[in-house]
């Protein structure tokens, strides 16, 4: 169950999907003054080292936002606000320039959040429970935030609904266990139970396996069921087919697509993500298979 290091994958094109989806969500969610409380079901390590040995090893921010700090294929414009607004939470932890250090969505929160929000973290794996907690500790940022070396498939909704009513519940399991599909569906239903307000964001992987076409499709259901509206925007960098190799044998080509599906958006983060999409979309291409959606509904 614990192979997944989410520090293999930092900075692949599915992190940048992801976090300019977060950070569009919460910038437009801290507009409001009332405190927000964000709880992240599968916060990682937090913190990651792109020229570590890790991610060195997969060299998978190669191919996500090493390509946005060098496009090899440049914009003809200026990049989309929300991109750009990405690149610049990014320089925030890399005053220098580049991207040595590649913040986990923890960190992209807490960089975000005022002093009155909360943040509530769970991570299972011993090793990145203990690494997120030591690099939360140096943040000094006291009882703002909390670290649950706790199943946050389990325990996230004890945190719903806050007293301040205004919550983001970000769940973004490893699926490295066929289950992890259905308990992102009970978490989600059992949340909106709780709490029908709040904004739901689920990532997931799209990969030749049943369960993964079928959660946007049934996160949909429950939405539309609950009266809830929703967006679901999804990011393709090249063909999911097989690839054969010099000795005939055949292998998986590696993530080729993800999407996030949220309840309750941002009703302005459609109009924000179109042009980010877009832009996306040809600098992270791999081939001609590259693509995004964007559809919303309720
Ligand atoms: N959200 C992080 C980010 O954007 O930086 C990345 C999270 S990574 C995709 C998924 C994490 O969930 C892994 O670190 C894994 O150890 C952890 N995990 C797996 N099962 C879990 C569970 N039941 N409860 C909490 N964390 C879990």
């Amino acid at each position: 169950m614990f192979s997944y290091r989410h520090a293999f994958h930092a900075g692949n094109h599915a992190d940048v999907l992801k976090h300019l989806v977060l950070i569009a969500t919460l910038d437009y969610m801290l507009e409001k003054d009332a405190a927000l409380t964000v709880v992240d079901s599968h916060a990682g390590a937090g913190l990651y080292r792109l020229d570590g040995d890790y991610a060195g090893t997969s060299g998978e921010a190669a191919e996500g936002v090493l390509r946005l700090l060098s496009p090899t294929v440049p914009l003809a414009v200026e990049p989309a606000p929300a991109l750009a607004r990405y690149l610049e939470v990014l320089k925030d932890f890399n005053p220098k320039g580049g991207a040595k250090i590649y913040p986990g969505s923890p960190f992209i929160t807490q960089h975000l959040l005022r002093d009155h929000d909360k943040l509530k973290l769970f991570e299972l794996h011993p090793t990145d429970s203990r690494t997120l907690a030591a690099n939360i500790a140096q943040l000094e940022a006291g009882r703002q935030i909390a670290v649950l070396s706790e199943d946050g498939f389990g325990s996230a909704t004890k945190f719903l609904p806050p007293p301040s009513r205004r919550a983001l519940l970000l769940c973004d399991p490893s699926y490295e266990i066929k289950s992890d599909y259905g308990r992102v569906l009970d978490l989600v239903g059992e949340s909106l139970k709780r709490f029908a307000t709040g904004t739901y964001a689920v990532w997931y992987p799209i990969i030749p396996r049943p369960e993964a076409h079928d959660l946007p499709r049934r996160l949909k259901t429950m939405a539309t069921k609950a009266g809830k509206s929703w967006l679901h925007a999804t990011l393709t960098v090249k063909s999911s087919k097989l690839l054969t190799t010099e000795t005939g044998d055949t292998k998986r080509p590696g993530l080729p697509a993800s999407g996030m599906f949220l309840i309750n958006p941002p009703y302005t983060l459609k109009a924000q993500l179109q042009p980010a999409l877009e832009q996306l979309k040809t600098l992270l291409a791999q081939d001609r298979h590259a693509g995004f959606t964007l559809d919303t509904g309720g």
